[in-house]
């Protein structure tokens, strides 16, 4: 497992938890000695993910890491605290039981992740997920952060 920090390629696990969705292991990184988690997810694919427009799609984290990782570019957050968030959302979206979800119900789930770690990248998420109407809608999410 590669290290998230210097990309050295030997860890030792230093703790390891089963959870309903799979085992995580704590690493530490032979090299450089900093500590990061991974998690062995169990592939589902009964997830399905109602758009606007009423189509269904199947659920696809890629895409979700695709958006949220587009909304963090930049920002002082590193690559595992995303990722461990991503982990996170995943699991609420499976945990609820239910086969089917509203994309705006999984926008607000992400977006209420987003906006307890960084604003910017919160801003940026909100901005594309709910097209405001206009840019007083906008100036007023930003007020709300203050
Ligand atoms: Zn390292």
């Amino acid at each position: 497992m590669e290290c998230p920090y210097c990309f050295n390629p030997a860890s030792k696990v230093t703790n390891k938890r089963r959870s309903p969705e799979g085992i995580r292991r704590r690493r530490e990184c032979l090299k450089c000695g900093k500590r990061f988690t991974t998690s062995e997810r169990i592939v589902r694919d009964d997830l399905f993910i109602i758009k606007k427009d009423g189509r269904r799609e199947k659920f696809e984290r890629q895409k979700l890491e695709n958006g949220i990782n587009r909304a963090f570019e930049k920002r002082p957050i590193s690559k595992e605290e995303i990722t461990n968030m991503i982990n996170e959302i995943e699991e609420l979206l499976r945990k609820r039981g239910k086969k089917e979800i509203t994309s705006s119900a999984v926008g607000e789930i992400v977006m209420k992740k987003i906006k307890k770690m960084d604003n910017v990248a919160y801003i940026r998420f909100a901005s594309v997920y709910r097209d405001f109407q206009d840019a007083s809608d906008f100036t007023k999410e930003v007020k709300e952060l203050k």
